[in-house]
């Protein structure tokens, strides 16, 4: 028996059309499932959506903002109209800032905190919605090492703090919806080699693998795994746990 098949489950994936998005969506595909990819950049999106219906897949890709709460209804709406239920929401688009404290704008605070953090809250209602109804299904959001330690050299408090506010909210969620047989569950992953952390400076890069045990980044397809088992039955008891992946980067 194969514990992790995602065989007849529909999932969306926010930020799907890139980096850890793109990658953990077509794992989901490669293990079965139906993937919609939401993003704001549908000409990256639709590329994402030829690769799994080579799979075999049912795909879409979906235009959305997830910081527009009308954005993410239509979004959820569509997905359960078109293929009459959700089983699996990720909720993973994320933006990072690197400004120090005393010169970040409210502005730049505020639009941080927007996609970081009420993104993932308005996404986890609208599918905690579907899923309340439908009497069960897998909500993971990404949050980061970041909720957990304060990166260097690199200034990003509001990155930090929506992240940490990511890892409360998933918890918040979970007890909240845990006798609907909704699980909610996040992911910290360390560095990961994505457009996020590739495009940084070099001194940064080197400095971050220095400080990470395992010696290097990690690449998107190691997150899959992850992702994998809280997405399927094989997690059944686990909700409301951040599964950290960084290469023992916060062990130290
Ligand atoms: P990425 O390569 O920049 O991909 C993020 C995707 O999200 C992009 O396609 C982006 O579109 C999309 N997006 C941005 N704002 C959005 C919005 N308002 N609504 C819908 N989609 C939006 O980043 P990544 O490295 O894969 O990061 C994915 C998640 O992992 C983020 O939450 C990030 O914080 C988290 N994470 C990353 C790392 C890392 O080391 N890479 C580590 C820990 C956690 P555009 O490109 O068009 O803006």
């Amino acid at each position: 028996m194969n514990n992790f098949s995602l065989e007849n489950k529909t999932a969306y994936v926010t930020g799907g059309a890139k980096g850890i998005g793109k990658t953990v969506a077509l794992g989901l595909a490669g293990n079965g499932a139906d993937v919609a990819i939401v993003d704001i950049d549908m000409d990256a999106a639709s590329e994402v959506v030829k690769e799994i219906e080579a799979m075999g897949r049912r795909s879409m890709a979906i235009s959305c903002d997830v910081t527009s709460a009308d954005d993410v209804e239509t979004m959820v709406n569509r997905i359960v109209s078109e293929w009459g239920k959700l089983d699996i929401a990720f909720n993973n688009a994320g933006i990072c800032l690197n400004v120090p404290s005393e010169d970040l704008t409210y502005d730049q605070w505020k639009k941080v905190i927007d996609i970081n953090l009420n993104g993932v809250f308005l996404t986890s209602q609208a599918a905690g919605r579907v899923m309340i109804k439908q009497k069960g299904g897998v909500i993971i959001n990404t949050a980061s090492m970041s909720g957990h330690i304060v990166n260097v050299p690199q200034p990003q408090s509001a990155y930090n703090a929506s992240k940490a506010a990511v890892i409360m909210l998933t918890k918040s969620l979970a007890v909240e919806w845990v006798n609907h047989n909704v699980r909610v569950n996040s992911i910290s992953p360390g560095y990961i080699a994505t457009e996020m952390t590739l495009s940084a400076p070099e001194e940064w890069k080197s400095r971050w693998t220095d400080l990470t045990p395992a010696g290097r980044m990690g690449k998107p397809e190691e997150l899959i795994s992850a992702i994998l088992y809280l997405a399927n039955d094989a997690s059944s008891y686990t909700t409301g746990m951040d599964l950290v992946v960084d290469g023992a980067f916060t062990c130290i």
